[in-house]
């Protein structure tokens, strides 16, 4: 892969390399392209940490970039996709040396690979060579990555993986299609897990399996990370599932992030329109019942620019600056304009809470976002309205056209 190119910010705006303590994995401005005839920019100048000890749920639907952006934290890019801007930076323990991900050479790249970061693939199912033994492809991946091992503590390392995971040592003579698809996955799993990570990214690791195996699978996921402490960057456009297990969470939009806070307060609190879509094209298990709406029209085609905010001509409270200016994703209170601050466990949430849309922007839209984008009880709402969404907005920031 080529090195990335400088990376383009804005006036004023500044590129930190340091890392907070807490913070394991950064992606700094990130920007990946697919290059062809009609190049594809797949993943469009994507900011985000991972902090020591969390799930980080990435959420959106399919086609909106959240693979391609896992391949880039890995370094894994191939042509035709190519990185065209921003860093990723590493830190593997409070104090270290941060490591910028994009200057390693390919030798430190493989000692870096499945030592610091590894990765569950979305193919997990596929994952697994179909002609060779489990024990085999354990042992390939510590011949590659840690050659120092001898071959009787690979075999018993694999042993111990598999008992792990959940999986009968004695199986490590099988082939893969001796085990049923929660077997192979927890393999995969496993695998990830061998050299004992920092980062694990698991890419909808659990969408191929039935539910009752995705909860067995999803139950194992969170008690090895209890174990071991690791971090987890989990991607699914299942954003049902990742309100469940991720402690916060980034919602991807057209290749960009459009809002990153705690999953708690999405839950009660969704600030983007896009996220409320999501939140209510599924039922709630657990709240008052209440209508389901899905998003109406498709994805932006990720091959064209669009000159405002991608999801306006899907969004019912579209107002004049979407069509022309750009929502960048920005840290914006509620306590500054629009007076529902929330608390979530205890903190403020107008601290980690980032969204890329002009109703949150005072200047643009001085009389603040309706109320379902300030937390309102969105089950109490839908209970008790006969309004349908899209009105509210105009009547409010429609008065500064
Ligand atoms: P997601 O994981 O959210 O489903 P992807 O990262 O797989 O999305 O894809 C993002 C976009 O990149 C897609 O819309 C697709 O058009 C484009 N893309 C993905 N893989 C390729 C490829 N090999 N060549 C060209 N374009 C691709």
């Amino acid at each position: 892969m080529r090195a990335a190119d400088p990376v383009e910010l804005a006036p004023g705006e500044e590129l930190d390399p340091l890392l907070s303590d807490d913070v394991v994995l950064r992606a700094d401005h990130v920007s990946v392209v697919y290059d062809g005839d009609n190049p594809t920019r797949a993943v469009r100048d994507v900011t985000l940490e991972l902090r020591r000890g969390e799930v980080l749920g990435i959420a959106g639907e399919s086609g909106c970039g959240k693979s391609t952006l896992a391949y880039a934290l890995m370094r894994m890019l191939r042509p035709p996709a190519r990185l065209t801007g921003g860093r990723i930076i590493f830190s593997d323990h409070v104090g270290g040396t941060p490591v910028d991900v994009m200057a390693l050479e390919a030798e430190e790249l493989r000692h870096f690979r499945w030592r610091k970061l590894s990765m569950v693939f979305q193919s997990a199912m596929n994952a697994l060579n179909p002609v060779t033994s489990l024990r085999k492809q354990f042992s390939d991946i510590f011949e590659t990555h840690a050659p120092e091992m001898r071959r009787d503590d690979r075999e018993q390392r694999s042993r111990e993986l598999l008992e792990m995971v959940g999986i009968d040592p004695s199986r490590i003579a099988s082939f893969p299609h001796e085990l049923s698809g929660g077997m192979r996955q927890r393999v995969v799993i496993a695998m990830a897990l061998a050299l004992q990570p920092d980062v694990v990214i698991m890419d909808e690791p659990t969408t191929a399996l039935d539910v009752v195996v995705q909860r067995e699978i999803l139950d194992e996921i969170e008690r090895l990370r209890e174990e071991l402490g690791f971090s987890i960057v989990f991607i699914t456009h299942d954003l049902s599932l990742l309100l469940e297990i991720s402690d916060r969470l980034a919602v991807m939009y057209g290749g960009e992030i459009v809002e990153f806070a705690p999953s708690a307060q999405v839950a009660r609190a969704p600030a983007h329109p896009y996220t409320l879509g999501l939140l209510e094209s599924f039922p709630d298990m657990r709240g008052a019942r209440r209508q389901l709406h899905g998003i109406p029209g498709s994805p932006p085609s990720l091959a064209e620019e669009v000159a405002g905010c991608a999801f306006a001509p899907r969004c019912d409270y579209a107002f004049a600056p979407c069509a022309s200016v750009k929502p960048r994703l920005g840290e914006r209170s509620f306590l500054a304009g629009h007076g529902a601050a929330i608390d979530v466990q205890g903190q403020r949430a107008s601290r980690t809470w980032s969204v890329a849309c002009h109703l949150h922007d005072p200047d643009l839209c001085p009389a603040g976002p309706p109320q379902e984008l300030t937390g309102g009880d969105r089950a109490g709402d839908a209970e008790t309205s006969t309004e349908e969404p899209g009105g509210v907005p105009d009547a409010i920031c429609g008065e500064e056209e």
